[in-house]
């Protein structure tokens, strides 16, 4: 039996910071919002891919760990009472015949609006994972990870990373500071950071005290039982392999990235993105918008300073799309304070 639908006036699809930020904007516009997002935690690419990583572009805040924008952004939010689906994707958007909007969750939640803001990032985003048999007994058990959500899993351990961009140059730096070995297994000889980075992780594998570089090899297999790890095994073009005992592998090879579901609503796309106005975020479907990393449109920074300017944008837009006879009698936070709030 289909769930029970429940109505609303706005559904923001995806909570990453972006859609948090707009809970906050359409509330101060007297709209609420409910949320839905595929992960089983708020914060998107923040929370999922970088909480313990400090953000420095957050205008006003010189340095903020990534975890705690996100636990600030929903502290924000707070006041509004947003209502959160987690750990579902929203797999079907359907215009009924009265206009509004019917979202479907691949869980079975049935939500029915009359506005939706799609804050979907990059997609359904995952890790781009290597090709190595038996990879998912490892991946199970947290043996091989595709992100570090606490650094304090790698004191004292054995640790291997594969791949030669930022992201492996970036952890290979910091859990030296803690790890008992780190190898960084990369199939070329150059790395492709930041040249400050490469020069750091130079010097650490010189030192040779926890850093090791095992270049130009590439990741042949894995050791081990039930999902508990004993090695990485790296292999050379020519077959040379090389075991290197371990507790963990931390392969970083980009990230897929794939509209999934919502590349399938009908809606105008550019190159994976939405395509939407600028002054209003508004997208080629009537009372349906998009902000943050999906949207698009000339000029467009993927950035979430910018992301939270989208989101004032196009809560602004809502209101006029809901309420079109409505005269807005706008004031700023200061004057106003935050309905609800304590
Ligand atoms: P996301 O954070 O991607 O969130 C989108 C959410 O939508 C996700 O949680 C996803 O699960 C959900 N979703 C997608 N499709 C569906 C669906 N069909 N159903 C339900 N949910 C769905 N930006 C900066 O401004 N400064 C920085 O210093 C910075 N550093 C970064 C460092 C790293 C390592 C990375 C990876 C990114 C960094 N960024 C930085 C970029 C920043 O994280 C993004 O711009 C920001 O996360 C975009 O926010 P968003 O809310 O638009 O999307």
């Amino acid at each position: 039996m289909a769930a029970e639908v429940q109505e609303g006036d706005v559904a923001i699809v995806g909570a990453g910071p972006v859609g948090l930020f707009a809970v906050f904007e359409l509330g101060m516009l007297g709209i609420k919002a409910q949320l839905v997002d595929a992960l089983d935690v708020v914060g998107g690419q923040c929370a999922a891919l970088y909480p313990e990583k400090p953000i420095f572009d957050i205008p006003g805040l010189p340095e903020v760990m990534a975890a705690d924008l996100v636990e600030q952004l929903k502290r924000q939010a707070e006041p509004f009472s947003p209502v959160y689906h987690l750990d579902q994707r929203v797999e079907t958007l359907e215009r009924q015949a009265d206009g509004r909007w019917l979202l479907e969750t691949s869980k079975g939640t049935r939500l029915l609006v009359r506005a939706v803001i799609i804050a979907g990032g990059v997609g359904a985003f995952g890790p781009n994972r290597p090709p190595i048999e038996g990879l998912e007994a490892f991946e199970a058990s947290g043996a091989v990870r595709y992100m570090v959500t606490r650094r304090e899993d790698f004191r004292d351990k054995r640790v291997v990373i594969a791949g030669g961009g930022d992201s492996a140059l970036d952890w290979t730096l910091s859990l030296a500071e803690l790890a008992a070995k780190v190898y960084v297994i990369h199939r070329r000889d150059k790395f492709r950071g930041a040249p400050e980075s490469v020069a750091r992780l130079k010097a650490l594998a010189e030192d040779g005290r926890v850093v090791e570089l095992v270049t130009p090899y590439q990741l042949g297999g894995l050791e081990g039982e039930d999902g508990g790890l004993d090695a990485v095994i790296a292999r050379k073009l020519d077959g040379e392999e090389r075991r290197l005992e371990a507790d963990f592998l931390l392969p970083f090879f980009g990230l897929s990235m794939n509209l999934g579901p919502i590349a399938h609503w009908g809606l105008g796309l550019d190159q994976h993105h939405i395509k939407v106005a600028p002054a209003t975020c508004a997208t080629d479907a009537p009372g349906v918008y998009a902000i943050g990393d999906i949207a698009t449109y000339e000029g467009k920074l993927k950035l979430i300073l910018c992301g939270f300017s989208e989101a004032a944008m196009a809560a602004h837009a809502v209101r006029a799309f809901l309420h079109p006879d409505e005269e807005l009698h706008w004031e700023y936070s200061t004057t106003r304070g935050v309905p609800g709030a304590a």
